[in-house]
């Protein structure tokens, strides 16, 4: 079986949901309250899992109740938490978010442990794919890169990159909004793929587009999670030996279907949803 490995965050996400966001110094007191796992890394972890791959998680959490949290839902999906590491003196990653009743949204994350992942931490061994997204330190992402038999870098958040990181990726992926915060700097990596919400996604070599795909016409709710969800089928797909376009469409598709229900980790698909969803649409 496919053995992907994400080299990641794991948050626990603290939402309160108010009818208007605090200005600084306000305090609102009327909002309501969920917890729920997050972090790009378990996000992605949790979507390669659900499309049928064997998954690994390298990542860090704190020792502490929030961490049995952040969890539940990658282990009892099955993924390997063997290599999360739980550190004594550091809290489990967590993001604040204040939701108003337009949708719009205040997040400060603390990331906690996930700091504290180091390059020794990335063991590879029997891995096809290797994902990573940028909530970890930089250096640990460099040595997955370099010793990935294939990489698939989600450049999200956007940060500033070391010299020749890019280069390095089989595969970068990123949304409109951090593709231009990289400008022609994403040309370094062998492929790029462009996330376009609605519009499915678009692939790049050296700038020059190789492929296309349109998404599904959904009734999207909650768009949360869908560039994760895009992320881990997508390496699933193309350590099954897909083709670019063919692996596209599928991750296309799993990310429509998470925008049809609410928050990250339990809007995420099994593949068997994708395809019947894609089925229905005759794709
Ligand atoms: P991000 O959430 O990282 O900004 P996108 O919004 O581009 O990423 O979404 C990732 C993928 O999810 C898209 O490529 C697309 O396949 C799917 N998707 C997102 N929003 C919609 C939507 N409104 N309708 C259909 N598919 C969507």
């Amino acid at each position: 079986m496919t053995l992907i490995t994400v080299v990641g965050s794991v948050n626990l996400d603290l939402v309160a949901r108010a009818p208007v966001l605090p200005r600084p110094g306000e305090t609102i007191t009327d909002a309501t309250f969920e917890r729920h796992p997050g972090g790009k890394g378990a996000n992605q972890a949790l979507a390669a899992r659900r499309m049928g791959a064997e998954v690994r998680l390298i990542g860090c959490i704190g020792d502490d109740s929030e961490a049995i949290a952040a969890t539940r839902l990658v282990r009892d999906a099955g993924v390997d938490l063997s290599r999360t590491r739980t550190v004594p003196d550091a809290h489990t990653g967590i993001a604040l978010i204040v939701v108003d009743a337009d949708g719009q949204n205040q997040i400060v994350v603390a990331p906690g442990a996930n700091r504290t992942l180091a390059p020794d931490d990335v063991e590879l061994s029997d891995t096809d794919v290797v994902i990573c997204q940028l909530e970890i330190p930089v250096d640990v992402v460099a040595r997955a890169v370099e010793q990935a038999p294939f990489s698939v870098l989600n450049c999200a958040p956007a940060r500033p990159l070391p010299e020749g990181l890019l280069a390095n990726c089989d595969v970068v992926v990123v949304n409109e909004t951090e593709r231009a915060f990289y400008g022609a700097a994403l040309d370094d990596a062998a492929v790029v793929i462009v996330t376009l919400g609605a519009e499915g996604a678009a692939a790049f070599r050296k700038g020059t587009e190789v492929a296309r795909v349109p998404s599904l016409r959904v009734e999207a709710i909650d768009t949360v999670g869908a560039g994760d969800t895009f992320v881990g089928t997508l390496a699933v797909e193309l350590a099954s030996g897909r083709a670019l376009d063919t692996a596209m469409g599928m991750a296309a598709a799993a990310g429509a279907v998470a925008t049809t229900r609410p928050g990250a980790q339990p809007a995420i698909p099994t593949r068997a949803e994708v395809t019947a969803r894609m089925q229905e649409e005759d794709r």
